[in-house]
C-alpha cells in the first residue's frame, strides 16, 4: 500500500476519509456517512451483552439497519462517475472489488468474492469478520445499491468462515421502521495537530493496518479498530430501546464501562484523561482533563456521538471504581456527562 510520507498512514485511506475541524469523521469523496471509529471488542461486548441479558439473538434488528446504512455508505466510495455506469458488467464488478478493498482499509476484514451474477447473485467469504451481523448487513447494503433491485440475504459459518450469500427478489422486505437519522453538527474546536503532508490527524500513526486480515490495530493497546457508520449503531441502539425498554441504553452505557475500565488497568498510560476520544470522531470534550468536581457538574461533549456509550467511556476513564454516572442533552449536538461515585460526591 502507498503510504504518507509525513505519517506513513495509506494514502489510499487519507483520500477515502476526512476529519474536520469540527471534530467529525466524513466518509469522501463526498461526506455522505459520518463515521466513527471503535475497537471491535467493545462493539463485540455491547452487542453479545445485550443478547445475554435477553436470551436471544438481535442480529436482524442489527442487519436491517446496517443494510440501510451502508445503502448510502458506497454511494460515496464509488466515484459519482462510475456510479452512473454500473450497468457496465466490468464496471460493476470493480465496483465490488473497491468495496472489498475498502472494507480492508476501514478493519471491517478480509473478504473474498466467490460468485457475482449481475442482477441475481453475490456471494462471499469473510475471515476475520469485526461482526458478523453488521458485515452481513454491509454487504446486502452494497448489492442493493449497485444492482439497482432488493435482494434476499442469508448467511453460515464454516468453522472461522462467515459466507454471505446475497439474491436478488422481487418482493423483499425492508423494515419500514428502522429510518437512519442524521445526527446535529455544531462547532466544536477538535484542533487537530496533522500531518503536514495528508492533512490526517497524527495521532493515526498510531494506528496499523494490516492488509493480509482486513484489521486495523492500535500499537498503543494492541486492539482491533474498525470504523461504522454512526447512523447505523444509532438505528440498533434506538430499536433495542423500542422494542426491549428503556433499560437497553443503561446496559449499553454499563457494557461500555466495564470494557473500559479493563482498558484503563490494562493500559493506565494511555487512558488517563478525555485526550483519546477526539480522534475517535465519537465528539469533543470541553474539558479533556475535568477535576472530580467538574465531573460532578457535567462534561460537556460536542458533536458527541450516542450518550450512552460516551458516559460509559468518560466514568470509566475518569470516575472511580465505585463511579455513578448519568447524561443528557442540554442542546443539540452536545451530550453532557455527570460522573459522580456511589456515596454521592
Ligand atoms: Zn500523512
Amino acid at each position: 500500500m502507498l503510504e504518507c510520507r509525513g505519517c506513513g498512514v495509506s494514502r489510499l485511506f487519507s483520500l477515502s476519509n476526512r476529519w474536520t475541524d469540527d471534530g467529525i469523521l466524513l466518509s469522501m469523496p463526498r461526506g455522505l456517512a459520518r463515521l466513527i471509529v471503535m475497537e471491535r471488542e467493545h462493539m463485540v461486548e455491547i452487542f453479545q451483552g445485550i443478547e445475554e441479558k435477553l436470551g436471544l439473538s438481535i442480529d436482524m434488528i442489527i442487519i436491517e439497519a446496517k443494510r440501510k446504512d451502508a445503502y448510502v455508505y458506497v454511494q460515496d466510495i464509488i466515484p459519482p462517475l462510475l456510479g452512473r455506469l454500473l450497468h457496465i458488467p466490468l464496471l460493476r464488478r470493480f465496483a465490488y472489488y473497491a468495496m472489498v478493498m475498502q472494507a480492508s482499509l476501514i478493519g471491517l476484514g478480509k473478504v473474498k468474492l466467490l460468485e457475482h451474477r449481475r442482477g441475481e447473485r453475490l456471494v462471499g467469504r469473510i475471515h476475520p469478520v469485526y461482526y458478523h451481523a453488521l458485515f452481513c448487513g454491509d454487504a446486502w447494503g452494497a448489492f442493493e445499491n449497485f444492482e439497482g433491485l432488493s435482494g434476499e440475504m442469508s448467511f453460515a459459518f464454516f468453522g472461522k468462515d462467515l459466507f454471505i450469500n446475497i439474491q436478488a427478489a422481487q418482493d423483499a422486505q425492508v423494515e419500514e421502521r428502522l429510518l437512519l437519522r442524521e445526527l446535529p453538527t455544531i462547532v466544536a474546536p477538535a484542533g487537530y495537530e496533522r500531518c503536514r503532508v495528508c492533512g490526517l490527524p497524527i495521532e493515526l500513526s498510531n494506528f496499523r493496518w494490516e492488509p493480509e486480515t482486513g484489521r486495523i490495530l492500535d500499537s498503543r493497546t494492541g486492539e482491533w479498530l474498525f470504523m461504522q457508520g454512526t447512523r447505523a449503531l444509532d438505528a440498533v441502539c434506538r430499536e433495542l430501546e423500542y422494542e426491549l425498554g428503556e433499560e437497553i441504553p443503561r446496559l449499553v452505557s454499563e457494557l461500555t464501562w466495564k470494557f473500559f475500565r479493563r482498558m484503563k488497568v490494562e493500559h493506565p498510560e494511555f487512558f488517563t484523561d478525555l485526550t483519546f476520544m477526539k480522534v475517535r470522531g465519537i465528539g469533543v470534550p470541553e474539558n479533556e482533563t475535568p477535576t472530580p468536581e467538574e465531573l460532578r457538574e457535567g462534561v460537556n461533549i460536542r458533536n458527541g456521538f450516542n450518550g450512552p456509550i460516551l458516559a460509559g467511556m468518560v466514568a470509566a476513564v475518569c470516575g472511580g471504581e465505585d463511579a455513578k454516572w448519568d447524561w443528557d442533552t442540554p442542546s443539540p449536538g452536545i451530550i453532557k456527562v455527570r460522573v459522580g461515585n456511589s456515596a454521592g460526591t
